[in-house]
């Protein structure tokens, strides 16, 4: 499966902002957003220019997608499934993006970005309504339950996610029993619960043209 190999601090410096690619070093003041924040090569430190109309909409989208950790064609796919289902296109983009399981392990605290998260669900650690789940993009459904499997349950990287991220709020559509290392998915997840400095409506328009 094709994958993003280059450094993805990179990735924040472009978008001007966080993206929380990289775990627990996103927190501290080795974050490259907090040492170097502007844009990466050799024009890097000239003034950022202003945004508008297709420049703004493009950034919106590449932001969205290294969020998630998408590829353009996949990305894309989601978009197509989002604008033919029943509803507002942008918000059931960012819901389908939501509701993969790599980034419900993330939300559960279980793992410190969603490329870990997809690390640990490809190694086969996370079981969805009692069976094996290696696929990152599964999409949970509401009344599945998400859990680590038995054989991974001591696993250090896991119990110490467990332990550092205790203080993080879980989304509201998502029912945590962390002493259990499990999730029951409640609803798909609303906008308003999905906390992310994005405007997808111009992500909309942008492949609406
Ligand atoms: Fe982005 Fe995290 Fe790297 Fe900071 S440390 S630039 S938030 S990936």
């Amino acid at each position: 499966m094709a994958r993003y190999h280059d450094p993805v601090c990179r990735l924040c410096r472009r978008e001007g902002m966080k993206l929380f690619l990289k775990g627990e070093r996103c927190q501290t003041d080795k974050c490259a957003i907090e040492r170097r924040n502007f844009p990466p090569g050799q024009h890097g430190k000239e003034r950022r220019p202003r945004m508008l109309g297709y420049g703004l909409q493009l950034r919106e989208k590449q932001k969205l997608r290294r969020i998630y950790g998408i590829l353009e064609d996949q990305f894309r796919r989601y978009f197509e499934k989002a604008a033919v289902s029943k509803g507002i296109t942008g918000q059931l983009l960012l819901q389908f993006l939501e509701r993969r399981l790599d980034n419900v392990v993330y939300r559960m605290g279980l793992a410190t970005s969603r490329a870990q998260g997809r690390q640990f669900v490809r190694h086969g650690h996370f079981q969805v309504n009692g069976r094996k789940v290696n696929i990152p993009s599964y999409l949970v459904k509401p009344g599945e339950l998400v859990e680590v499997r038995v054989g991974s349950r001591e696993m250090p990287a896991l119990l110490a996610n467990r332990e550092s991220t205790g203080h993080q709020a879980v989304p509201g559509w998502i029912e945590l029993d962390r002493a259990n290392l499990r999730a029951k998915i409640l609803s798909n997840p609303q906008r308003q619960e999905i906390a992310l400095p994005i405007q997808e409506q111009l992500i909309v328009e942008l492949y609406s043209k």
